[in-house]
């Protein structure tokens, strides 16, 4: 089964929204045994759609549309797959009823143009959508599918898991793809190449390696004709990289490094505290997009001047002596808000995430302190990739020290 994505809207094609849907689908696709060929986006316009929706029948089983359902004039997808097939579009009394009494119950006025989301053709039934106004159509045609979701990423989401992932399943067929991520941090890339090297040849399931923000991830990836024969074949590959890898091995699939330390932490009891410069807060909100994080987070300071850092306990002789950007003072960071905060753990950061020397220092210096009841610990190094990727590996760095200190306390 061939699917192809056609997402729609002159806003992505502007580059004023990117196209996080079709990057949604198109990681769920393989699960379900459905291979994906073409993705494309079209913008408000009705003969470049039509066209796209042909073009794409001619070549693929199922076309995934998103976007261009809503009441206005230019939401023309649906109107673009009736022209495509040669249908005449009806109101659907019973969706238009359905319609109307949601905007009562809201006690707002029926927008007459909203009768347009209520129309289908006769290859078309209408897919619900709780989340919005708009339902969606799954059209069935001389053996092609056509599904046709709205744009808002939460209205097609829910659409998809509930209504049309378990219908295109049914359709899949022959053969899922199944992978698991391992997530690494540490070791560079071709290191880690050269490490799981016996492992490489494999050719189902495939291995790949790609090295990403918050460290290197191995991608390992089996077909077979049913998700657990998939499972089967990745459970051996996958032992024996953690058996080579070991503590290299942070996570897995969807875990962060955030949520893995947070629970290290949680599980032992312990706390942490951080007092950030450079960073200037973005390592306590990485800290807390983790639900719970308050379990084992007590907060942290934002210290950017020298004189806020003296003012929360950092000597005025180590400043004096090495600079407020050096190793001596992320560690005086760390011990300071370990102590301000009477956590068991403080994290210092202080370097430059611009582009200037500061202290005769390059830019992308950066001094990575973890304090402890066992002493201090600490990352120093200069790389610098533009302000918001310096902060962002200073996190990742912070976070990646505060993860081997407890393993090295955990014995
Ligand atoms: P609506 O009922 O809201 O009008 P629609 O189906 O007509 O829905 P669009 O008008 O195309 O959808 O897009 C509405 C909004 O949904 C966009 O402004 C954008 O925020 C989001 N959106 C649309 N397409 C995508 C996409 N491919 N990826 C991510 N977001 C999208």
């Amino acid at each position: 089964m061939r699917a192809e994505i056609i997402s729609v809207g002159t806003e992505i094609l502007l580059g004023e929204i990117t196209d996080t849907n079709s990057q949604y689908l198109a990681a769920r696709l393989p699960a379900i045994g459905i291979d994906l060929y073409h993705q494309s986006t079209v913008g408000d316009n009705l003969a470049r759609l039509s066209e796209a929706i042909e073009r794409g029948l001619a070549r693929s089983d199922v076309l995934i549309i998103t976007g261009g359902l809503g009441p206005t004039d230019d939401d023309l997808t649906r109107e673009a797959i009736a022209d495509v097939l040669g249908e005449t579009m009806f109101v659907d009394s019973e969706a238009e009823n359905r319609l109307r009494a949601f905007f009562t119950a809201r006690g707002v006025s029926f927008p007459e143009r909203n009768v347009k989301q209520t129309m289908l053709i006769p290859s078309a039934t209408a897919i619900p959508n709780p989340r919005g106004t708009a339902p969606g159509w799954w059209v069935e045609k001389n053996d092609k599918y056509i599904v046709a979701m709205p744009g808002p990423p939460a209205e097609m989401q829910r659409m998809w898991e509930h209504e049309v992932e378990p219908k295109l399943a049914q359709l899949g067929g022959a053969g899922v793809l199944v992978s698991r991520v391992l997530k690494t941090i540490g070791v560079g890339e071709s290191h880690i190449d050269e490490m799981i090297a016996p492992l490489l040849n494999s050719a189902n399931p495939s291995i790949g390696v790609y090295a990403k923000p918050d460290g290197v991830h191995i991608r390992l990836a089996a077909k077979a004709d049913f998700q657990e024969a998939a499972w089967v074949l990745i459970a051996p590959v996958e032992e024996e990289a953690r058996r080579i890898l070991g503590t290299i091995i942070w996570g897995a699939d969807n875990d962060t490094l955030e949520g893995v330390v947070g629970d290290m932490l949680d599980a032992r009891g312990l706390t942490l505290a951080t007092m950030e410069s450079c960073t200037s807060g973005l390592l306590a909100s990485t800290i807390t997009d983790v639900t719970g994080a308050a379990q084992y987070y007590k907060g942290g300071f934002v210290a950017y001047s020298t004189q806020m850092k003296m003012g929360l306990g950092v000597s005025a002789d180590i400043i004096e002596q090495h600079g407020a950007i050096s190793a001596e003072v992320a560690g005086a960071m760390a011990a300071a808000a370990r102590r301000d905060l009477d956590a068991n753990y403080g994290i210092g950061i202080t370097g430059i995430a611009g582009n200037d020397e500061v202290e005769g220092k390059p830019p992308g210096t950066m001094h990575i302190a973890v304090a402890g009841e066992f002493g201090a610990d600490n990352i120093s190094y200069t790389f610098y990739q533009g302000r918001q990727a310096t902060k962002r590996r200073a996190v990742t760095t912070a976070l990646f020290l505060l993860r081997r200190t407890l393993l090295a306390q955990a014995g």
